[in-house]
């Protein structure tokens, strides 16, 4: 049977591979944590850095495609890949826009598309040169940040300068926009063309994705807009795999990137109960060149994250969960509960919307974390 080869082992790599197995495909990761999330799921676990050439190699032999559940992985491991004679997607270019939020906007403004505006700091004396137009802003390391993290809010220059002490290195100063929505378009490109998961819309609470529901309640010209974002940005990268979009949709209507992730999403795991393909099984018909699922709504849905706060605070959090017989609960096996940690999520059907939204309500009610 065909390897399927993935860098990395936490929660979207688990559910990678738990869909690459149903499908018959044999799984190997390449993640230097022993109990990651993945492994119950790996046919070959590799305990490697992303970085180590033994590792790599021994990834490469095994499978014949590798993909990636994080941006995080260094440019030289994916071109390693492909001198060992890996497929491999998404492939490095996309990679590394994704890896750095500065690149990533200039990319998005490159192809006509709307963002945030922006200023990349490197050192005080960029500071010097900010305008009080660009406040109140939110100053984020253009690397390595996720959940919201490496992110500060600053109100005027003064709150800048101390941010930038504490951050430093290079970060970008976004200008805090005018938030009306956020939601997400997760799309699928393979050889023959792109399709688009139905818009997702989300809500996050400290910086950390919260509720998610499919489809967006948001109208057909701001769908329509996303959609075509999405597929342009695809096309301009020559894209294969997912590709997830964080956009904004601002007061006054107008919809801005944030940012992109190559990799599928924590605002997708929805489509797993909700749409007849799931952003999983569309990654691996992507990189498989197999020909893409179709991505329509079977039933709306709402997805839950759960951190690790309520599993520090919850003992009887479980119960809790499953007692509405209409949810499914999602684990992700993580050792340790840490607060503001994924541990896991539980998702929610029904065709009307205010149900669901008040059954989300109740169940975060009943943990005590709204
Ligand atoms: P993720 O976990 O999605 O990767 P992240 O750490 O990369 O998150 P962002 O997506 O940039 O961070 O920001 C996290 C959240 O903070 C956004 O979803 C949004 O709610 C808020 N936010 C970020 N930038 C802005 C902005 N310029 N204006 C208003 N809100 C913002
Ligand atoms: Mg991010
Ligand atoms: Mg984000």
């Amino acid at each position: 049977t065909e390897c399927i080869g993935i860098l990395g082992g936490g929660q979207l790599g688990r559910m990678l591979a738990m869909v690459a197995r149903q499908m018959g495909y044999q799984v190997a990761i390449l993640e230097p944590s022993k109990d990651c999330p993945a492994a119950p799921f790996a046919n070959h676990h590799i305990t490697k850095p992303y970085d180590s050439q033994d590792g790599l190699l021994e990834l490469a032999k095994l499978s014949r495609v590798v993909t990636t559940e994080f941006e995080n992985v260094p440019a030289a491991s994916i071109r390693l890949l492909k001198d060992f004679g890996c497929q491999v997607y998404p492939d490095e270019n996309s990679i590394r826009i994704a890896q750095n939020r500065g690149n990533e906007k200039s990319f998005f403004r490159s192809i006509g598309l709307e963002t945030a505006e922006f200023k990349i700091i490197n050192n005080q004396d960029d500071i010097e040169l900010i305008g009080t137009d660009m406040f109140p802003a939110i100053l984020k390391t253009t690397t390595l940040g996720y959940d919201g993290k490496g992110q500060i809010r600053v109100k005027d220059l003064a709150e800048l300068v101390v941010a930038y002490q504490q951050l430093g290195g290079e970060c970008i100063l976004e200008k805090l926009v005018d938030l009306a929505y956020e939601c997400s378009v997760i799309v699928a490109r393979n050889q023959t063309g792109a399709k688009c998961f139905p818009l997702i819309e989300n809500y996050h609470r400290d910086g950390i994705l919260d509720i998610s529901y499919i489809p967006a309640n948001l109208s057909a010209d701001i769908l329509s807009r996303a959609n075509n974002a999405a597929i342009s940005m695809v096309e301009a990268l020559d894209y294969i795999g997912i590709l997830t979009i964080e956009f904004f949709i601002t007061i006054d209507n107008r919809i801005l990137v944030n940012e992109i992730a190559p990799r599928p999403h924590n605002s997708g795991h929805i489509t797993i109960e909700s749409c007849i393909t799931s952003q999983f099984e569309q990654q691996l018909r992507a990189i498989c060149g197999l020909p893409l699922g179709d991505t329509e709504v079977k039933i709306p849905g709402a997805m839950l994250n759960l951190l690790g706060d309520v599993w520090l605070d919850n003992r009887d959090a479980f119960a809790k969960l499953c007692a509405d017989s209409n949810a499914k609960f999602h684990w992700y096996e993580k050792l340790e509960a840490k607060k503001a940690r994924k541990m896991g999520h539980l998702s929610l059907t029904g065709k009307d919307r205010l149900l669901l939204e008040d059954k989300v309500m109740k169940l975060k009610q009943s943990l005590n974390f709204i």
